[in-house]
């Protein structure tokens, strides 16, 4: 197999995606959480600019870049699809055999990441379920583990710690397994990106009969044939331009310009949309009163209408009674919750039967994502005196660390998706105690 040529293109190229991984590893996630919440706000009518106008920017904006210049989040930002190359690459380099899927079952296995797409949509978006959530979610388990800041490897023995090893194993023999055949988000990004304005030309009339460029590409795209590549399984790679013996490949516009471009504008995106608006407290109140679920019974498991002591002294209701004033015994609680990449520790103030503050003493989440979380969080736990409050968009994660941790501190009940299970102030995961 003819060897790529070194271009400049492939170093940046590499350079923005170990960059990428350094400041954003999670990035494919929250844009892929970012859409699902979206919608999902859509369909249920609550969508306000005060929670979800940031996050609608960043991921409004990843969505028309894709659409306009191709998938270069796919190509040079996503950690993800980086995992794929380096893989790909250890692979090559240890001389494992490369499976070549054919063009024909290549074709048809593009589509199951169609599937995957629907099955999210239909059952994450429309129905608000969440079998791949958590640690469930092989995406999840690769942000909370493969993190310069704080890896966390135990975390791969979970359900999405095996579905990754199984994905990271097939990519060592088969280039960008994932985003060819699984990525929903890839599938997303495939249809927008088909009728893009940046494309790379390939006068077949000046082609060798080499087909070097199909042979190459990362992504097993057939381009015999082809003059423009208009595929919308293409990612901007520029593998194929490189290789390609006659420099046939080309595009109008300076590739590598292009390339720095986008990147730039797509971490634009990312930071954009770490940015927290103030949130309305009025409107808080409001969709708060709604709410009827609310602290569950306490250390001893018991449930029903009959108010129950929990450990902590606290006074809890049965699930269907919201909390009224009064509910909890005045002092300062200490509590722990599961975040992202760690642990969650509050301290809980009561006054009054009420709380009154909530103070983070320590986290371990990124600090985009948690910031993110912790002011809407914590003004919704005070003004509704519950736990049961929307986590924030586009750190799901956080702020369910930090209710989980709150919860505990109260010594509640809060089922916390990070860990898949439910975590009761009684048999909470440590920390828990009155100062
Ligand atoms: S196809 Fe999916 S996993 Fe692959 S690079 Fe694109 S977003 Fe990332
Ligand atoms: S067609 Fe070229 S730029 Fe597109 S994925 Fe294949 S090798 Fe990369």
């Amino acid at each position: 197999m003819r060897k790529s040529k070194f271009k400049p293109i492939s170093l940046i190229r590499h350079l923005i995606q170990l960059i990428a991984f350094i400041l954003f590893p999670g990035f494919f996630v929250v844009i892929f959480t970012g859409i699902r919440s979206i919608a999902s706000a859509i369909i249920a009518g609550n969508w306000t600019v005060s929670s979800m106008g940031m996050t609608t920017f960043m991921v409004v904006g990843v969505l028309l870049i894709t659409a306009v210049l191709g998938r270069f989040f796919c190509g040079f930002i996503c950690s993800f699809g980086a995992a794929g190359d380096l893989l790909h690459f250890i692979g090559k380099s240890l001389h494992i055999h490369q499976i070549k899927i054919p063009h024909e079952v290549d074709n048809v296995l593009k589509y199951i990441k169609y599937f995957v797409l629907t099955i999210e949509v239909i059952f994450g978006w429309v129905l608000g379920l969440s079998a791949f959530s958590g640690t469930n979610d092989p995406w999840n388990v690769f942000g909370m583990a493969f993190t310069i800041k704080n890896p966390n490897f135990s975390i791969l023995v979970s359900i999405g710690g095996f579905i990754l090893i199984a994905i990271f194993a097939a990519s060592i023999f088969i280039e960008r397994f994932f985003c060819k055949y699984l990525c929903p988000l890839g599938a997303i990004f495939a249809i927008i990106s088909k009728g893009r304005l940046f494309r790379l030309k390939k006068p077949t009339a000046n082609c060798g009969k080499c087909s070097a460029c199909t042979h190459n590409c990362s992504m097993g795209i057939d381009l015999r044939g082809t003059d423009v590549i208009d595929s919308g399984e293409c990612i901007d790679c520029m593998e194929c331009k490189n290789i390609c013996p006659k420099n046939n490949i080309s595009t109008s516009v300076n590739s590598t310009a292009v390339a720095i471009a986008s990147a730039a504008a797509l971490t634009g995106c990312y930071y954009a949309g770490n940015i927290v608006l103030p949130v309305n407290s009025e409107a808080l109140t409001t969709t708060n009163s709604s709410t009827t679920t609310d602290f569950t019974t306490s250390s001893n498991g018991t449930t029903g209408s009959d108010s129950t002591t929990s450990n902590n002294g606290n006074t809890s209701s049965d699930s269907s009674t919201a909390l009224t004033s009064g509910t909890f015994t005045d002092g300062t609680y200490t509590g722990s919750g599961q975040g992202y990449r760690g642990t969650t520790n509050v301290t809980v103030s009561v006054s009054g039967g009420k709380i009154t503050d909530v103070t983070v003493d320590s986290y371990q989440d990124d600090d985009q994502f948690f910031n993110r979380a912790k002011s809407t969080i914590i003004n919704e736990v005070v003004s509704s005196q519950s736990v049961n409050v929307d986590t924030v968009s586009g750190a799901t994660y956080s702020s369910q660390g930090l209710l989980e941790a709150i919860a505990n501190a109260l010594n509640v009940d809060y089922s916390n998706s990070n860990t898949t299970t439910e975590s009761s102030g009684s048999s909470g995961s440590g920390g828990h105690g009155k100062h």
